[in-house]
């Protein structure tokens, strides 16, 4: 069977993606990441023995190491998730942010390009690059409208002008060179395996530990949720069936301001585990000042992938904040883990995959 390569693999969507991958294709899977603070391979435990997955500890960033991994595994495609993504530290340290997320994926593109092209007619054909970036690039909106792939880009944080910059490089490569990339800019993603620095997993563990729940200014900054099983599956079908050279925006038809997220949060906690003290979790609520530059709303027009690619989502924020708050209640080990720092401990598996004949 083919391989594909997924950058950031070990990340929280990256993860996602894999996890999937490995159970519903048969493509041998090489997980490519630097393990940043925000790496976890805990959050692979479950395809870290499967003989078509390889985890391969690598910077994005590193030209020669790049180019012995296509010469050794020579894939079909490139699933481009490797990034600094959280908003708050791309205001204290944007620099992080260019080396990976620009440097960075001008580096992949330069030696997924020169791969490319020594492949064969048929090779170069099948070949895709999918850039996975975000609906911030797009800026913030108003009280009406929604984002869609003919939006201009008007970039407003360190974190997203960034994003926008590999966009733009993505984009150059297939107007210059005919690479077959194609980018999808999707919404704000929760789900299992998140990081507790982003706001669901976050709230929920404060709300465990009876800690205050910080929401910036008066919570209502508006977010288009997308749950993360229907982000990586959105990210295959465009790997899969979307046209080179083209964007797909991708929503979870699921808008909420960031106070009733945390409010719907603190609804599901009383009912599944509920608080000694009266009150409720929500009493633990507490208004902070706000985040600099903070866009007002985002929403995603979804109707091109949804038309064009046949992709939906599957769970509505109702279904998926259930399962993300249940999968925090019974997996407070994977987040002990990370609280410990114990997850920083492990490496990954042989750099070769299982089935290979040598
Ligand atoms: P994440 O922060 O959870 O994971 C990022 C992964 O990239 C980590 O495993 C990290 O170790 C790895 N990484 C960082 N720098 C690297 C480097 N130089 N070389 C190799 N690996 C490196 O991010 P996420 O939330 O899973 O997001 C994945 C992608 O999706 C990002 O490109 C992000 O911009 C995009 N995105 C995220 C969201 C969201 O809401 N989380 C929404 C839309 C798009």
């Amino acid at each position: 069977m083919p391989t594909v390569f997924v950058t950031g693999g070990a990340g929280f969507i990256g993860s996602a993606l894999v996890r999937s991958l490995i159970a519903q294709s048969g493509y041998h899977v090489v997980n490519i990441d630097k393990l940043t603070y925000a790496g976890n391979l805990d959050s692979l435990q479950s395809v870290s023995r499967c003989a078509r997955y390889v985890f391969e500890h690598v910077d994005i960033c590193d030209g020669p190491a790049l180019r012995s991994l296509f010469r050794r595994y020579a894939p079909v495609g490139v699933f481009h998730l490797a990034a600094e993504s959280h908003v708050d530290r791309s205001i204290e340290g944007p620099a992080a942010f260019v080396e990976t997320n620009v440097v960075g994926t001008c580096t992949l593109l330069t030696e997924s390009l020169a791969f490319w092209k020594e492949r064969t007619a048929v090779e170069r054909a099948r070949f895709r690059f999918l850039h996975v970036s975000t609906d911030e690039v797009f800026g913030s909106l108003g009280e009406s409208g929604a984002f869609d792939e003919t939006t201009p880009y008007a970039p407003n944080s360190p974190y997203s002008a960034s994003k926008a910059g590999s966009d733009h490089l993505v984009r150059a490569w297939h107007h210059t060179y005919g690479f077959p990339a194609i980018t999808t800019n999707g919404s704000n993603t929760y789900g299992p395996f998140q990081f507790p620095e982003k706001l669901i997993p976050l709230m929920v563990q404060r709300a465990l530990a009876g800690e205050a729940l910080p929401v910036y200014g008066r919570g209502e900054n508006v977010r288009d949720w997308l749950y993360v099983d229907d982000h990586a599956s959105a990210l295959r079908v465009a790997f899969e069936h979307g046209l080179p050279g083209e964007c797909y925006c991708v929503g979870g038809r699921s808008e909420r301001t960031n106070i009733a997220v945390v409010r719907e949060m603190c609804a599901l906690l009383d009912a599944m585990r509920p608080m000694r003290q009266s009150g409720g979790h929500a009493s633990l609520i507490e208004y902070v000042a706000d985040r600099p530059g903070h866009d007002f709303r985002y929403a995603i027009d979804s109707g091109r992938i949804e038309r064009e690619l046949g992709w939906r989502p599957l769970d509505d924020f109702e279904s998926g904040l259930r399962k993300t708050v249940e999968w925090y209640l019974d997996n407070e080990a994977w987040v002990a883990r990370i609280g410990s720092g114990a997850y920083r401990d492990q490496l990954g598996l042989p750099s070769v995959f299982a089935d290979a004949t040598p």
